[in-house]
């Protein structure tokens, strides 16, 4: 794998020399007709950070700066992570190790398919080393990581290599380093457009970008957060996991509804493709099915029902994640 060409990272380079502040103030926000939303009298604007680069699209970006800044401080010239097959959070990170000339290790729960999924083929492609572990071993591996004691020597036999200058970065991009490149999101959006009379809404894993953007919110600004899992009756808890990730008392006001119709994380059904040809074709803005059009169509849903007012105004944060789509054939690849 290593003799194919690295893909062009010379313009994610020149990406990473900037501050997430910058990113986000080159990414338009754009005013949207979509029927089921619009016909209510809801404004929908849609902040395009999915337009970020042609292969790291939305949030990974800006949750990994942080953490590329704390491995620089640490001199530590690899990154080493952890995801599924389809990871977002991995891929956006083998791009940014390659770009920077750094090595990173994919630590990639279960077991190695006969076929990569095209993320971790790109993942490969930049060079990332890949080891693929049981579920039990990937949260033992974890935990061990997490907690900076030393990772088994087991891992150094799988990647054939002595492990040194490693950077771990948690699964998602989360912890405090990633909170902060969210946060300058949040800036560029209000000079953007006046957050009276408005919600931002976005889509949540971890929910390290929803914290992100809490903290660096203001009294008066208003938050939904659309999990992409179906939580049920753990939705306090997972409230509080986001309320852990802030140290400041949050001045927004805010709140989650959690996945109750597709039946949970990455699980998808007819009527969500359905709901991505229609939006696709109105808007001409692409989604993809775990995060984002997950969230469209609950706000459809709240729409119809008459939540906001009329007037209302929903700033829709585009957390991109495209590269994923590959792994649905019923969805056209996205251009890059
Ligand atoms: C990872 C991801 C999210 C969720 O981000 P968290 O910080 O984990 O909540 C949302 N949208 C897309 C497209 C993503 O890839």
């Amino acid at each position: 794998m290593l003799n194919q060409p690295l893909v062009e990272t010379s313009s994610l380079a020149r990406l990473l020399s900037l501050e997430p502040q910058q990113w986000a103030k080159q990414q338009p926000l754009q005013s949207v007709t979509f029927a089921p939303i619009t016909s209510h009298g809801i404004e929908l604007l849609i902040k395009r950070e999915d337009l970020l680069h042609p292969q790291l699209s939305g949030n990974k970006l800006y949750k990994l700066h942080g953490h590329l800044q704390a491995a620089r401080t640490a001199s530590a010239r690899c990154l080493l992570s952890f995801g599924g097959y389809y990871s977002n959070h991995l891929h956006a990170l083998s791009y940014a190790a390659a770009a920077l000339q750094w090595s990173s290790i994919g630590l990639i729960r279960g077991h190695r398919p006969q076929q990569l999924s095209a993320t971790l083929s790109d993942c490969e492609r930049q060079g990332m080393k890949l080891v693929f572990l049981s579920r039990r071993e990937y949260d033992e591996y974890k935990a061990l990581a997490l907690s900076s004691t030393e990772l088994p020597a087991s891992l150094e036999t799988s990647l054939g290599q002595p492990l040194f200058d490693i950077y771990v970065v948690p699964e998602g991009g989360g912890d405090a380093p990633g909170l902060a490149g969210c946060g300058a999101m949040m800036n560029s959006l209000r000079q953007q457009v006046n957050l009276a009379q408005a919600t931002v809404c976005l889509a949540c894993g971890t929910g390290t970008t929803l914290a992100g953007m809490l903290t660096a919110s203001r009294p008066g600004e208003q938050f939904l957060g659309v999990s992409a899992l179906k939580l049920g009756d753990q939705l306090t808890s997972y409230r509080q996991s986001v309320e852990q990730q802030i140290d400041i008392e949050i001045p927004a006001r805010w709140d989650i509804i959690d996945d109750s119709f597709f039946g949970g994380f990455a699980r998808t059904t007819a009527e969500l493709f359905d709901f991505i040809g229609e939006f696709e074709t109105h808007t001409g803005i692409l989604l993809e099915p775990v995060y984002t059009a997950k969230l469209l169509y609950q706000l459809a849903g709240l729409a119809g029902r008459g939540y906001w007012p009329t007037g209302h105004k929903l700033v829709v944060i585009h957390t991109g994640g495209l590269q994923g789509r590959r792994g649905y054939p019923d969805l056209t690849p996205p251009q890059s």
